[in-house]
């Protein structure tokens, strides 16, 4: 199933995406895509409910905003330099094991919303991502047993202001959690659409530019894998979001760099995922 929210900001409401590409509401089963709606077996009670009551779900116009495909999620937690050839244009070593850091979760909006360029930047970039969506609470998981912890794949747009992130004291999270700084979506693809999330192009262009254009069989640490180190210290809940890291041709990387400035378009995507389109704007009160 391919899972969406569409409508105005704080108001989506929950749909699918059928296989023609139709958009359908199903406000009618009465749930948000939140974390109780994943806890509570949602998918398979979504698909049940479906059987009987998909004709008499009313289509939303292919015009209709989408939101995020899940509610806010308790946590977004993001793997840095997990594709080599990214952890070079960065100037930093390949990590022996996962460097992980937050997102705040008020950064979440629509896969074609508008990027704010926050204010005081002058940096701010782009990072296609290839994201995962928990499907039940993980704490101490096996590897060999993570993927049963998955719930689908989405796609994810890390958006980062590499002076926040880099040239301030602490932590990359001051980079990576303005308001519109973590676009989802189009929509949750369920893990059984993607048999193989290893063999996915994933490609971004900056002004029908081509910057980004890698495929995930370059992840370094791969999904079970950071499901499980994740799991060693924290719990993960239902609907919570681990993105797993971007390819080379960030803006950071780019010699001379080049930074995203008012009116830059950024189009993005991942075979299976959908694509995004975001308009950089400036920050304003
Ligand atoms: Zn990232």
């Amino acid at each position: 199933m391919k899972l969406l929210r569409h409508g105005k900001p704080t108001q989506e409401k929950p749909g699918i995406q059928i296989p023609n590409g139709t958009r359908l509401d199903v406000s009618g089963f009465g749930e948000d895509f939140d974390e109780k709606f994943f806890e509570t077996d949602g998918l398979h009670r979504l698909s049940v409910w479906l059987q009987s009551n998909q004709q008499k779900c009313p289509i939303v116009s292919p015009t209709t905003r989408l939101g995020t495909p899940i509610g806010r999620p308790s946590k977004i937690i993001c793997v840095g330099l997990n594709y080599s050839d990214h952890a070079k244009e960065s100037n930093m070593e390949l990590p022996t094991e996962p460097i992980l850091f937050f997102k705040s979760t008020t950064a979440v909006c629509g896969p074609n919303d508008s990027v704010i360029i926050p204010k005081n930047s002058e940096k701010t970039d782009w990072e296609v991502e290839l994201a995962v969506v928990i499907g039940k609470k993980a704490s101490y998981v096996e590897e060999a047993d993570a993927i049963n912890f998955v719930a689908g794949y989405l796609l994810h747009n890390d958006v980062s202001e590499r002076a926040f992130q880099l040239e301030r004291l602490g932590q990359w999270v001051k980079g990576k959690s303005a308001d519109s700084f973590a676009p989802l979506g189009p929509f949750l693809v369920t893990k059984d659409e993607v048999p193989d999330p290893y063999n996915l192009s994933i490609w971004l262009k900056l002004n029908d530019e081509l910057l980004q254009n890698s495929n995930t069989k370059n992840l370094v640490f791969k999904i079970p894998f950071l499901v499980s180190y994740i799991s060693q210290f924290m719990t993960l809940l239902p609907g919570d979001v681990i993105s797993t890291g971007t390819p080379a041709g960030v803006g950071l990387g780019l010699n001379p760099q080049r930074y995203l400035v008012s009116g830059d378009v950024m189009e993005l995507g991942i075979d299976g995922l959908g694509t995004q389109r975001q308009e950089a704007v400036a920050y304003s009160a």
